[in-house]
């Protein structure tokens, strides 16, 4: 994307010269329903000060066309000022005012301002995502997140549309067919927050109120928003009541008063990501408002995103890093606080840490060992950079950690911490050095050396239990043996567990202790039996990767799910699925450890991660030669497991859901048509709308559906989300039309909206279907300059790690891979951070599988 880019040595001079004091933004989008219309007109005035009287500086503006430009007063010709993505003006006074007139792009990639017609009534949807650059897609601004600036939005939009943005609107007037929305001007923030939603949106209204330390009340209107099309199914009020005990309980935390006013929480359309943090006008990807049934998981999962988000109004928001390099500073404590005001905040999901051990976890654990990770305070040159670091370094890694710091300093040092970072830095930007300093104050403890080990590094360590005993079956000594490039100190639990009266593995004895070196010793267990299994790193306090000494393993082998507390558990499978990735334990006993033990896995989200993992250990880590029989096993196991579950039951759909992931044969495909045309029932099993189109898949992927059946289904749910599974089906078709229309949509034209580029991707690269896939290898590889060149971030991204040949685990494919990066020393380095990460999967699952083979 030349021309595009920012680097921080630019923001760095831009910020040490320039005082943004304030931006009017006023955007028409009355054309927003005429598909015909590609732009809409964007007018910015900026006021802002130069302490260099004289300099030269630019805006950043990403727009079809600019229609003037005035500087203090001068008009300066936009052929010469503006170069497509920057507007530069010279001789700056001390005091300035620049407008930009511009028609913008309505988007359909996500990023920018998003246009979305609604199928199932022809309604259209507008919103705004802007992080970490995009905002200079819809208005001119300074786009880096340290000239902060109060922002005062005007839109003029159909006169039937709600339209909401930061702040509060002041006044609503019509002129014909539109009404126009003036906001009330916003607290200090950073561009990229900056949002508008606009459309003919459903709201459901709440308020929440309390009672200040200085007896003044906090008043703040709440809303809840989605398409109209979506509104039977939105549960506005679990959402809202899952915000009032969020905002109870970061404001007892945070002793800081919520600072943005009104809280709107709007659910939108092909949205990118999981949910924006935009004060008081936070976004979501409008899955979460669930058409069918879903499990418990999800909704956890949706509550943990909406307090992450809201801890994001002090995290982020109120201080905000300086530059991308701190990411983490808000990214990883939200995460952290998404898990902890779960818990904390008194919501029904109360084993948020055990699906935090088990799959965020993993997500870091992942990428940590790419050849590109990174410490989680990154190097962050520009903002290809920066887009690349929503990461699972930055997000999981990094609460991870905040969790160690949790325990090693204590919360209440943690917590006066947060309090005085935000009186300290309210509305600023900060540093990684500004938050020690405060941490180093309330824990009394010197930091440096810690952050050094665990922000300032990359890597993760592995710890392995050293165990002796005697004749009689006593401890002697049991050592913690660590691992890795940077040795650091780990505040440990060290759990033994054995068998009670019932059959259950319980905790005998729990050890709490600092682990540092390569060798700490755990003294207190000398003279106690050896126990059945030793866990480290039991509750989870630490991030590392956990072995075990062989008869633990043992125990797991014939016990796993044994283990009667859900966090331990789910630490053991975690730990399992970690030998398996390692290629020390072979992906068929990880696959029969699965079989023998999901079925009574109780937390359902970590019994679906195990169906991702077990999918993944036979697609990728098995031997070929066993792979016919792995699937056939899953299949079988998961038909066993559906018909032995609970009438109703969450399990009974994960299961049902993993069936139509496994069918192959024809007893198990045979059941999927039966469920569709309701000729087979399983008691409890509502095969709702969500349920059917998996059902579809299964049998668009096995080459039983037709076309004429799959747009039948499409004819009965003509939705959002209809589209999207319908275009993944028709993709996901094992014949070599299919992939060459899956492919060519996607690669050939951009056109196509997010939603369904990645719609089609999924469908293209079934991992059954390599054969067909394998011969887009190599066109692969020769079009990923251009793509990277020509696409905008978010669809090449997509686009590099979907299409990159995952299927084809071979000696050859490692080799083109290999081929490539050699031959392009200087592609972009997001886009060769990309491609290594995928090559490092590949060689990983080449090693995996020579494990299960021998
Ligand atoms: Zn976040």
């Amino acid at each position: 994307m030349p021309g595009k880019n920012l680097s921080r040595d630019e923001a760095q001079q831009r910020a040490s010269i320039l005082t943004v004091d304030g931006y009017r933004v006023r955007l028409d989008v009355t054309s927003a329903p005429d598909p015909a219309a590609a732009t809409f007109r964007s007018t910015t005035t900026i006021a802002f000060r130069c302490a260099e009287p004289g300099a030269s500086t630019f805006v950043d503006l990403l727009a079809p066309a600019v229609r003037a430009v005035t500087l203090n007063g001068r008009a300066l010709d936009p052929a010469t000022a503006y170069d497509g993505a920057r507007v530069h003006v010279d001789g700056l006074a001390a005091d300035n005012v620049l407008t930009v007139e511009a028609d913008c792009a309505y988007s359909r990639t996500g990023e920018g301002l998003h246009r979305f017609t609604d199928p199932a009534d022809g309604e259209t949807y507008l919103y705004t995502h802007y992080e970490p650059a995009d905002a200079r897609r819809v208005f001119a601004t300074f786009e880096q997140p340290d000239l902060k600036a109060p922002f005062t939005f005007t839109v003029t939009a159909p006169a039937a549309w709600d339209v909401r943005s930061n702040a509060a609107h002041e006044a609503v007037t019509a002129e014909g067919a539109a009404r126009t929305w003036e906001f009330a001007p916003t607290k200090p923030i950073s561009t990229y927050l900056t949002a508008v939603v606009a459309g003919p949106y459903h709201v459901a209204r709440d308020h929440y109120s309390r009672t200040l330390d200085d007896g003044t009340v906090l008043d703040i209107p709440l809303s809840a928003l989605c398409r109209k099309s979506l509104a039977p199914y939105f549960d506005a009020d679990e959402i809202l009541g899952v915000t009032k005990l969020g905002l109870d309980f970061f404001h007892e935390r945070f002793a800081y008063p919520y600072p943005f006013g009104k809280y709107d929480q709007a659910f939108v359309p092909e949205y990118n990501i999981g949910a924006m943090e935009n004060p008081g006008c936070v976004t979501f990807r409008e899955e979460f408002v669930f058409r069918s049934k879903v499990t418990d998981a999800a909704y956890e999962g949706r509550a943990n995103v909406v307090l992450h988000e809201m801890a994001h109004m002090w995290f982020g928001d109120l201080v905000t890093m300086r530059w991308w390099d701190d990411l983490w500073l808000k990214e990883s404590f939200a995460d952290f606080m998404g898990s902890y005001g779960l818990v904390g905040a008194g919501t029904r999901y109360q084993s948020a840490w055990v699906t935090f051990a088990n799959q965020r976890k993993a997500w870091a654990y992942r990428q940590d060992q790419f050849p590109t990770t990174h410490p989680i305070t990154a190097d962050i040159r520009d903002l290809e950079d920066a887009k690349l670091n929503f990461d699972g370094i930055t997000y999981a890694k990094g609460a991870s950690v905040l969790k160690q710091l949790v325990a090693y300093a204590g919360a209440e040092a943690f917590f006066e911490g947060a309090r005085r970072y935000f009186q300290r830095h309210a509305f600023g930007n900060t540093e990684l050095a500004d938050l020690l300093d405060i941490l180093e104050e309330t824990s009394g403890r010197d930091l440096k050396s810690w952050a050094a080990a665990w922000l300032q590094t990359a890597g993760v360590n592995t710890l392995t239990p050293q165990l002796t005993a005697d004749a009689e079956g006593r401890i002697t000594e049991l050592a913690v043996l660590q691992d890795g490039d940077v040795l650091r100190p780990h505040r440990v639990a060290v759990g033994l567990y054995d068998r009670d009266a019932d059959g259950a593995l319980v905790r005998t004895a729990r050890f709490e202790l600092d682990v540092t070196g390569a060798r700490t010793v755990v003294a207190e267990a000398v003279g106690r039996t050896r126990p059945a299994l030793v866990l480290l790193n039991d509750d989870d306090l630490t991030y590392c990767k956990i072995r075990f000494d062989e008869e633990s393993l043992e125990t797991l082998r014939s016990g796993l799910g044994d283990i009667k507390d859900d966090l331990a558990r789910a630490l053991a499978w975690s730990a399992v699925w970690n030998l398996t990735r390692d290629a020390l334990m072979p992906a068929r006993d990880y696959v029969a450890l699965v079989l023998r033990f999901a079925g009574q896995e109780g937390n359902i989200g970590v019994l679906q991660s195990l169906h991702t993992q077990a999918k993944g250990a036979v697609d990728l880590y098995a031997d070929p030669a066993w792979r016919g029989e792995g699937g056939r096993l899953l299949a079988d196991g998961a038909l066993r497991e559906l018909r032995a579950a609970a009438p109703g039951s969450d399990h009974q759909l994960a299961w049902a859901r993993f069936l139509a992931q496994t069918a192959n044969g024809s007893e198990h495909l045979g059941l999927v048509r039966g469920l569709l045309a309701g000729t087979a029932r399983i008691d409890g099993l509502e095969v709702d709308q969500e349920l059917r189109w998996a059902l579809w898949l299964a049998l668009a992927a096995t080459g039983q559906a037709t076309e004429e059946e799959l747009a039948g289904e499409l004819a009965a749910d003509n939705t959002a989300s209809g589209r999207r599974q319908h275009t993944q089906c028709l993709a996901a078709r094992p014949t070599p039309e299919a992939k060459a229309a899956g492919w060519s949509a996607v690669i050939d034209s951009d056109e196509l909206p997010n939603a369904l580029v990645e719609a089609n991707i999924a469908g293209f690269a079934v991992p059954a279907h390599r054969d067909l896939t394998a011969l887009y290898a190599a066109p692969y590889f020769k079009l990923l300059e251009r793509v990277w060149a020509e696409r905008t971030i978010e669809i090449a991204m997509r686009i590099v790690g979907g299409f990159f040949p995952q299927a084809q685990v071979d000696e050859a494919t490692l080799a083109e891979a290999d081929a490539w990066l050699t031959g392009h020393p200087d592609a972009a380095p997001a886009l060769r951070r990309l491609v290594l990460e995928r090559r490092d999967d590949l060689a990983r699952a080449l090693r995996a599988q020579a494990c299960d083979r021998a």
